[in-house]
Protein backbone atom coordinates (compact mmCIF):
# COMPACT_ATOMS: atom_id res chain seq x y z
CA UNK A 1 0.00 0.00 0.00
CA UNK A 2 2.79 2.10 0.82
CA UNK A 3 6.28 2.25 -0.91
CA UNK A 4 8.88 4.14 0.57
CA UNK A 5 12.14 4.10 -1.64
CA UNK A 6 15.21 5.14 -0.72
CA UNK A 7 13.94 8.32 0.91
CA UNK A 8 16.30 10.64 3.03
CA UNK A 9 15.85 13.68 5.21
CA UNK A 10 18.21 16.03 6.06
CA UNK A 11 17.98 19.19 8.61
CA UNK A 12 21.20 20.63 8.13
CA UNK A 13 23.35 18.79 8.54
CA UNK A 14 21.85 16.13 10.49
CA UNK A 15 20.56 13.16 8.28
CA UNK A 16 17.53 11.94 10.60
CA UNK A 17 16.49 9.70 7.58
CA UNK A 18 19.02 8.15 5.85
CA UNK A 19 18.22 5.97 2.68
CA UNK A 20 15.52 4.51 4.00
CA UNK A 21 13.17 1.54 1.74
CA UNK A 22 10.46 -0.21 3.16
CA UNK A 23 6.79 -1.74 2.08
CA UNK A 24 3.89 -1.30 3.99
CA UNK A 25 1.35 -4.48 2.74
CA UNK A 26 -1.87 -3.61 2.25
CA UNK A 27 -4.15 -5.12 5.62
CA UNK A 28 -1.35 -5.38 7.68
CA UNK A 29 -0.43 -3.55 10.98
CA UNK A 30 3.02 -2.57 10.32
CA UNK A 31 5.42 -1.76 13.52
CA UNK A 32 8.21 0.73 13.27
CA UNK A 33 10.53 0.57 16.29
CA UNK A 34 13.83 1.63 17.01
CA UNK A 35 16.27 3.79 19.15
CA UNK A 36 15.18 7.25 19.97
CA UNK A 37 16.30 9.89 17.59
CA UNK A 38 16.27 6.95 15.68
CA UNK A 39 14.72 8.74 12.87
CA UNK A 40 11.15 7.39 13.69
CA UNK A 41 8.89 10.47 13.79
CA UNK A 42 10.54 11.95 10.94
CA UNK A 43 9.91 8.93 8.89
CA UNK A 44 6.12 9.28 9.56
CA UNK A 45 6.24 12.89 9.31
CA UNK A 46 7.37 12.35 5.42
CA UNK A 47 5.03 9.62 4.66
CA UNK A 48 2.22 11.75 6.13
CA UNK A 49 3.29 14.92 3.94
CA UNK A 50 4.40 17.31 6.46
CA UNK A 51 6.99 18.11 4.94
CA UNK A 52 8.91 16.81 1.64
CA UNK A 53 11.99 13.99 1.78
CA UNK A 54 15.74 15.26 0.89
CA UNK A 55 15.30 12.83 -2.11
CA UNK A 56 14.04 9.72 -2.70
CA UNK A 57 10.08 8.63 -3.61
CA UNK A 58 6.93 7.91 -1.48
CA UNK A 59 4.30 5.73 -3.07
CA UNK A 60 0.92 5.19 -2.22
CA UNK A 61 -0.89 2.09 -4.22
CA UNK A 62 1.58 2.80 -6.54
CA UNK A 63 1.02 6.37 -7.27
CA UNK A 64 3.83 8.65 -6.96
CA UNK A 65 2.62 10.83 -3.66
CA UNK A 66 5.81 12.32 -2.98
CA UNK A 67 6.12 15.91 -1.67
CA UNK A 68 1.68 15.33 -1.52
CA UNK A 69 0.08 17.42 1.25
CA UNK A 70 -1.09 16.20 4.59
CA UNK A 71 -4.67 17.08 3.24
CA UNK A 72 -4.13 15.73 -0.36
CA UNK A 73 -3.08 12.39 1.40
CA UNK A 74 -5.87 12.62 3.86
CA UNK A 75 -8.12 12.47 0.60
CA UNK A 76 -6.19 9.59 -0.45
CA UNK A 77 -6.74 7.96 2.76
CA UNK A 78 -3.78 8.50 4.30
CA UNK A 79 -4.35 9.62 8.20
CA UNK A 80 -2.13 10.38 10.97
CA UNK A 81 -4.42 10.81 14.34
CA UNK A 82 -3.27 13.70 16.19
CA UNK A 83 -3.72 14.57 20.23
CA UNK A 84 -7.10 16.50 20.57
CA UNK A 85 -6.47 19.95 20.22
CA UNK A 86 -7.41 22.03 23.51
CA UNK A 87 -9.56 24.32 22.34
CA UNK A 88 -11.74 20.86 21.66
CA UNK A 89 -11.15 19.57 25.11
CA UNK A 90 -14.72 21.52 26.22
CA UNK A 91 -16.47 19.74 23.68
CA UNK A 92 -18.43 16.25 24.24
CA UNK A 93 -16.58 13.47 22.89
CA UNK A 94 -19.58 13.09 20.34
CA UNK A 95 -19.19 16.79 19.40
CA UNK A 96 -15.11 15.80 18.87
CA UNK A 97 -16.05 13.32 16.37
CA UNK A 98 -18.90 15.19 14.67
CA UNK A 99 -16.42 17.68 14.28
CA UNK A 100 -14.20 15.75 11.37
CA UNK A 101 -15.84 15.53 8.15
CA UNK A 102 -14.48 18.12 6.15
CA UNK A 103 -16.11 20.10 3.46
CA UNK A 104 -19.64 20.42 5.32
CA UNK A 105 -22.00 22.32 4.03
CA UNK A 106 -22.62 24.24 6.52
CA UNK A 107 -19.52 26.28 6.59
CA UNK A 108 -20.43 28.16 3.98
CA UNK A 109 -22.82 31.19 4.52
CA UNK A 110 -24.20 31.23 1.48
CA UNK A 111 -25.57 27.43 2.32
CA UNK A 112 -26.13 28.34 5.53
CA UNK A 113 -28.84 30.30 4.45
CA UNK A 114 -30.79 28.73 1.46
CA UNK A 115 -29.86 25.12 2.37
CA UNK A 116 -31.04 24.54 6.12
CA UNK A 117 -32.84 21.58 5.78
CA UNK A 118 -30.16 19.87 3.99
CA UNK A 119 -27.76 21.14 6.86
CA UNK A 120 -29.44 19.55 8.88
CA UNK A 121 -30.09 15.81 7.32
CA UNK A 122 -26.13 16.21 6.79
CA UNK A 123 -25.61 17.05 10.40
CA UNK A 124 -27.67 13.98 11.10
CA UNK A 125 -25.56 11.80 9.29
CA UNK A 126 -23.18 12.76 10.55
CA UNK A 127 -24.48 12.41 14.10
CA UNK A 128 -25.28 8.53 13.12
CA UNK A 129 -21.65 8.02 11.51
CA UNK A 130 -19.96 9.13 15.07
CA UNK A 131 -22.87 7.30 17.47
CA UNK A 132 -21.85 4.40 15.55
CA UNK A 133 -17.72 4.93 16.07
CA UNK A 134 -18.79 5.66 19.34
CA UNK A 135 -20.19 1.91 19.95
CA UNK A 136 -17.81 0.44 17.71
CA UNK A 137 -15.18 1.41 20.29
CA UNK A 138 -17.57 0.70 23.03
CA UNK A 139 -17.22 4.11 24.63
CA UNK A 140 -20.87 5.08 24.99
CA UNK A 141 -20.95 5.90 28.37
CA UNK A 142 -18.44 8.47 27.95
CA UNK A 143 -20.16 10.11 25.20
CA UNK A 144 -21.23 13.12 26.31
CA UNK A 145 -18.45 13.34 28.60
CA UNK A 146 -16.08 16.75 27.95
CA UNK A 147 -13.08 15.57 26.45
CA UNK A 148 -10.80 17.05 28.59
CA UNK A 149 -12.22 15.21 31.12
CA UNK A 150 -11.05 11.68 29.91
CA UNK A 151 -8.28 9.70 30.71
CA UNK A 152 -4.96 9.32 28.61
CA UNK A 153 -5.95 6.14 27.16
CA UNK A 154 -9.46 7.11 26.57
CA UNK A 155 -8.41 9.89 24.54
CA UNK A 156 -6.22 7.47 22.18
CA UNK A 157 -9.56 5.96 21.28
CA UNK A 158 -11.10 9.47 20.78
CA UNK A 159 -7.79 9.72 18.34
CA UNK A 160 -8.71 6.55 16.69
CA UNK A 161 -12.24 7.23 16.48
CA UNK A 162 -11.67 10.43 14.49
CA UNK A 163 -10.02 8.41 11.76
CA UNK A 164 -13.32 6.42 11.80
CA UNK A 165 -15.10 10.06 10.79
CA UNK A 166 -13.94 9.75 7.02
CA UNK A 167 -12.93 6.73 4.67
CA UNK A 168 -9.33 5.94 6.01
CA UNK A 169 -7.31 3.14 4.60
CA UNK A 170 -4.11 3.56 6.28
CA UNK A 171 -3.68 5.42 9.34
CA UNK A 172 -0.50 6.09 10.90
CA UNK A 173 0.03 5.75 14.73
CA UNK A 174 2.67 7.87 16.64
CA UNK A 175 3.07 6.24 20.16
CA UNK A 176 -0.73 5.45 20.76
CA UNK A 177 0.55 3.52 24.08
CA UNK A 178 2.50 5.71 25.80
CA UNK A 179 1.83 6.76 28.88
CA UNK A 180 -1.88 4.55 29.45
CA UNK A 181 -2.56 1.90 31.84
CA UNK A 182 -2.75 -2.03 31.14
CA UNK A 183 -6.16 -2.10 31.29
CA UNK A 184 -7.06 0.62 28.32
CA UNK A 185 -3.94 -0.20 26.12
CA UNK A 186 -5.44 -4.19 25.90
CA UNK A 187 -8.60 -2.10 24.93
CA UNK A 188 -6.89 -0.09 22.30
CA UNK A 189 -5.32 -3.11 21.22
CA UNK A 190 -8.56 -4.76 20.35
CA UNK A 191 -9.65 -1.61 18.60
CA UNK A 192 -7.10 -1.68 16.51
CA UNK A 193 -7.23 -5.08 15.38
CA UNK A 194 -10.82 -4.92 14.74
CA UNK A 195 -10.14 -1.77 12.90
CA UNK A 196 -8.27 -4.10 10.83
CA UNK A 197 -9.63 -7.04 10.74
CA UNK A 198 -13.52 -5.64 10.18
CA UNK A 199 -12.90 -2.26 8.49
CA UNK A 200 -9.92 -3.34 6.17
CA UNK A 201 -7.62 -0.66 7.93
CA UNK A 202 -4.50 -0.65 7.07
CA UNK A 203 -1.78 0.43 10.27
CA UNK A 204 1.71 1.68 10.79
CA UNK A 205 2.73 2.29 13.97
CA UNK A 206 5.53 3.46 16.04
CA UNK A 207 5.67 1.77 19.40
CA UNK A 208 8.00 1.17 22.35
CA UNK A 209 6.31 -1.55 24.38
CA UNK A 210 7.71 -4.64 23.17
CA UNK A 211 4.07 -6.67 24.26
CA UNK A 212 1.65 -4.87 22.26
CA UNK A 213 3.74 -4.64 19.12
CA UNK A 214 4.11 -8.43 19.50
CA UNK A 215 0.70 -8.76 19.92
CA UNK A 216 -0.57 -6.25 17.35
CA UNK A 217 2.10 -6.25 14.17
CA UNK A 218 3.77 -8.47 11.86
CA UNK A 219 6.38 -7.22 10.37
CA UNK A 220 8.32 -5.16 12.53
CA UNK A 221 10.14 -3.16 10.61
CA UNK A 222 13.45 -1.59 12.73
CA UNK A 223 14.88 1.77 11.92
CA UNK A 224 18.53 2.61 13.32
CA UNK A 225 20.08 5.95 12.20
CA UNK A 226 17.62 6.37 9.82
CA UNK A 227 18.05 3.17 8.10
CA UNK A 228 16.06 -0.11 7.95
CA UNK A 229 18.49 -1.98 10.11
CA UNK A 230 16.20 -5.55 9.56
CA UNK A 231 12.28 -6.42 9.11
CA UNK A 232 11.02 -9.40 10.43
CA UNK A 233 8.15 -10.98 12.97
CA UNK A 234 8.13 -9.01 16.02
CA UNK A 235 10.19 -12.56 17.95
CA UNK A 236 12.90 -12.12 15.16
CA UNK A 237 13.21 -8.57 16.09
CA UNK A 238 13.61 -9.20 19.85
CA UNK A 239 16.19 -11.72 19.28
CA UNK A 240 18.60 -10.58 16.74
CA UNK A 241 21.85 -9.43 17.61
CA UNK A 242 22.20 -5.90 15.42
CA UNK A 243 18.86 -5.05 16.78
CA UNK A 244 20.15 -5.35 20.77
CA UNK A 245 23.48 -4.10 19.70
CA UNK A 246 21.27 -0.90 18.52
CA UNK A 247 19.42 -0.41 21.24
CA UNK A 248 22.53 -0.37 23.54
CA UNK A 249 23.95 1.90 21.34
CA UNK A 250 27.26 0.00 20.08
P1 LIG B 1 12.58 9.15 16.76
O1 LIG B 1 11.16 9.46 16.53
O2 LIG B 1 13.00 7.83 16.21
O3 LIG B 1 12.97 9.28 18.21
P2 LIG B 1 13.04 11.58 15.26
O4 LIG B 1 12.55 11.31 13.90
O5 LIG B 1 12.16 12.37 16.17
O6 LIG B 1 13.48 10.23 15.96
O7 LIG B 1 14.44 12.34 15.18
C1 LIG B 1 15.53 11.88 14.41
C2 LIG B 1 16.64 12.91 14.47
O8 LIG B 1 16.25 14.07 13.73
C3 LIG B 1 16.95 13.40 15.88
O9 LIG B 1 18.33 13.59 15.98
C4 LIG B 1 16.19 14.68 15.98
O10 LIG B 1 16.79 15.56 16.88
C5 LIG B 1 16.26 15.22 14.56
N1 LIG B 1 15.10 16.04 14.16
C6 LIG B 1 13.82 15.62 14.10
N2 LIG B 1 13.01 16.59 13.66
C7 LIG B 1 13.81 17.68 13.44
C8 LIG B 1 13.57 19.01 12.97
N3 LIG B 1 12.35 19.42 12.63
N4 LIG B 1 14.64 19.82 12.86
C9 LIG B 1 15.88 19.41 13.19
N5 LIG B 1 16.17 18.17 13.63
C10 LIG B 1 15.16 17.31 13.75
MG1 LIG C 1 9.53 9.92 17.81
Amino acid sequence: MIEVSDVSKHFGGLKAVNHATLTIEKGSITGLIGPNGAGKSTLFNLIAGLYPPTSGQIFLDGEEVTGLKPHELFHKGLLRTFQIAHEFSSMSVLENLMMVPSGQLGENLWNTWFHRKKIREQEEQVRERAEDVIRFLKISHVMHEKAGNLSGGQKKLIELGRTMMVDARIVLLDEVGAGVNRTLLGEIGDAILRLNQERGYTFCMIEHDMDFISRLCNPVVVLAEGTVLMQGTADQVKNDEKVIEAYLGR
